[in-house]
């Protein structure tokens, strides 16, 4: 996400804390590197000016508070001034007792509905009832694209091909689902405008009639600064609005698209950075940041456990960590990190941990894992305990047991070795961050 900024300012960060002084002529470096880290991730002129400038400012000050290094210190600096400019963080939480209705705005191809149903998952895991409005009307795929989302996620979709009036589905729906007591209803609109204006204009209209609990205006990352407009129109327009912000993945203004929602004091409720169920993200500043300047942030892999709820129990995780793993664990470990989505982003999200990632060949391990299932059960029980016996023709075996190569049994013995030498490496700091 958003790799470019965080890798400048990575980059900046790495390039302060190798010189061989902090002077003036260091500081004064540092900040120029920022400020071009940030106007190429399309932050506001404005914004750069001011956060480096505080920067400056504050760091060529002769005194720095006792038991800090100035590096620390500097870094520190930067750290506050791009959280400030994020805003504070906020968060859903609806009464349970109550039927609370989320309508979902945004222009067309902003990622509506592919954040409905992101958005339905994770409030699934937080234990909501949910259902989906398809108030689509406009786009002749609209229905069929929510209802294959809402089929994956085994939720119940509202809606009627043929009707052409979004507010009666809206209306209708919503009573739909309040009278079988759901507590969450999301609302998916058409948005087929291209003007703010008109969307603003369409959010209002439904917005009297529905009467939700939540409104989430959902902008395109992509756009960079041009968010500010969106962002504050709508700001302007409703109280109980929020921001989604979609399409961070890769996206080179994305900075920009945040720190202008975030400057118009709109809230930021939620980041997506992927076309996947699971790239959903809670903003919340301090850990965004802390992600971008690689502050190793555990914070962000806490809440994902405990959202997967993750039940390892304590001796078998040290078991692992020892670096004495049975295939059985492995496996198992392979199977929870599943649930995160992505290995490849889950291990992104570990201090030290990009380093060990590419040394295993986390893509194809995803793809592997229902080969690896078979595999596993084929093997017999002292197998697993000690895949050390597996020698050419109990692989032979293996492989016709569960269907399977050779080589990708022997494949999968080699990455089970390879993990089990990362653990140790590692002493597993890996899960322990994890389990902690
Ligand atoms: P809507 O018109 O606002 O409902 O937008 P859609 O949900 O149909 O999304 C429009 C396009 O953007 C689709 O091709 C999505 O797959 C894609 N998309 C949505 N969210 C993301 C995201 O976070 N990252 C990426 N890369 N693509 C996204
Ligand atoms: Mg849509």
């Amino acid at each position: 996400m958003l790799e470019q900024l965080r890798d400048g300012l990575r980059a900046a960060i790495k390039k302060l804390i190798y010189s061989d002084v902090v002077d003036e002529q260091a500081i004064k470096d540092f900040v120029r590197d920022i400020q071009r880290v940030l106007l190429q991730a399309d932050v506001n002129v404005k914004i750069v000016l001011e956060i480096t400038s505080s920067i400056e400012k504050e760091a060529l000050r002769s005194e720095i508070p006792a038991g800090l290094s100035k590096r620390d210190y500097i870094i520190n600096l930067l750290y506050n001034e791009l959280v400030k400019i994020l805003g504070n963080e906020s968060k859903i939480n609806f009464p349970r007792d109550k039927c609370n209705i989320i309508l979902l705005v945004g222009i067309q191809g902003s990622g509506k509905t592919t954040f409905t149903s992101k958005l339905s998952k994770y409030l699934l895991r937080e234990g909501y009832q949910i259902g989906i409005v398809c108030a689509d009307t406009f786009r002749p795929g609209a229905y069929d694209q929510l209802r294959i989302l809402c089929e994956k996620l085994k939720i119940e979709l509202y809606g009627k091909k043929d009707e052409k009036n979004p507010l009666k589905i809206a209306i209708e729906g919503k009573k739909y689902f309040c009278e079988q007591n759901k507590n969450v209803v999301i609302i998916d609109t058409a948005g087929r405008h291209k003007e703010e204006k008109d969307l603003i204009q369409e959010m209002k209209e439904i917005n009297r009639q529905v009467v939700p609990q939540l409104v989430l205006l959902v902008i395109d990352g992509t756009i960079g600064q041009q968010s500010y407009s969106q962002a504050k129109a709508f700001h302007d327009a409703t109280t109980i609005g929020g921001i989604v912000i979609t399409k961070l993945d890769g996206s080179a203004k994305g900075g920009g698209a945040i720190a202008a929602a975030t400057s118009t004091q709109a809230k930021i409720l939620f980041i997506s950075t992927g076309e996947g169920a699971d790239d959903i993200e809670r903003f919340v500043p301090e850990r965004f940041v802390s992600r971008l300047l690689g502050l190793g942030d555990i914070k962000a892999i806490l809440e994902r456990v405990k959202q997967a709820e993750i039940g390892t129990d304590e001796t078998k995780a040290r078991r692992i960590m020892s670096g004495k793993m049975t295939i059985d664990d492995l496996y198992e470990q392979l199977m929870q990190l599943r649930k995160f989505g992505s290995i490849r982003k889950l291990l992104e999200l570990i201090p030290g941990m990009p380093e060990i990632s590419d040394s295993i060949d986390t893509d194809k391990l995803e793809e592997r894992l229902e080969k690896w299932r078979f595999v596993i059960q084929s093997m017999t029980k002292g197998e697993r305990q000690n895949p050390d016996v597996l020698n050419a023709s109990r692989i032979k075996r293996i492989a016709r047991g569960s269907g399977v190569d050779e080589k990708e049994v022997r494949e999968m013995i080699k990455q089970y070795n390879q993990m089990k030498l990362v653990m140790k490496r590692t002493k597993g700091k890996f899960l322990r961050n994890f389990l902690r």
